[in-house]
């Protein structure tokens, strides 16, 4: 599968890794292990489709039983072969919606402050699916860390 970065080289400042050391207690409080996902500060960065799929979901996470009202303004990108579905959260501008399919590295969104966020960022994680399930019970609520699936860790 193609992947790409969701962020151009260069654009925004990792904030916060997939289960950040420094920000487990915080996480631990709404039951999950540690932070699950990575975070990239900057407003207004453009966004892109790490992945070729189809848009599962955009607007808001509230009520969308895989992003919650946590995630603010938010989109999930399911790849074609099924294997990975791709969260984009904290938007502030989306220009998809459900239904439509997007090219690795097409550009989906703008960043934002939406949802739970201390600060203009884009939290992004890959869930994946096993015969379209996400593990819910694998201690970050379906993620894993989104470094290690770009690197082949996870197919
Ligand atoms: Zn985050």
């Amino acid at each position: 599968m193609k992947k790409v970065e969701p962020l151009p080289k260069g654009m925004g400042k990792v904030s916060q890794v997939f289960n950040d050391e420094r920000t487990r207690g915080v996480y631990q409080q709404y039951g999950l292990d540690g932070h699950n996902g990575e975070d990239v500060s900057g407003w207004h960065l453009p966004v892109r489709s790490p992945i070729d799929g189809r848009v599962h979901y955009a607007g808001e996470g509230a009520g969308n039983g895989v992003l919650g009202a946590s995630a603010g303004r938010a989109i999930l990108i399911e790849s074609h072969d099924g294997t990975v579905m791709i969260e984009l959260a904290h938007l502030d501008v989306i220009y998809v919606e459900a239904g439509q399919y997007v090219s690795a590295g097409s550009y989906v969104a703008l960043s934002g402050n939406t949802g739970a966020s201390s600060g203009p960022h884009l939290h992004w994680g890959a869930l994946p699916l096993t015969g379209g399930d996400i593990d819910r019970e694998n201690g970050f609520m379906g993620r894993v860390d989104p470094r290690e699936w770009l690197a082949g860790g996870y197919e």
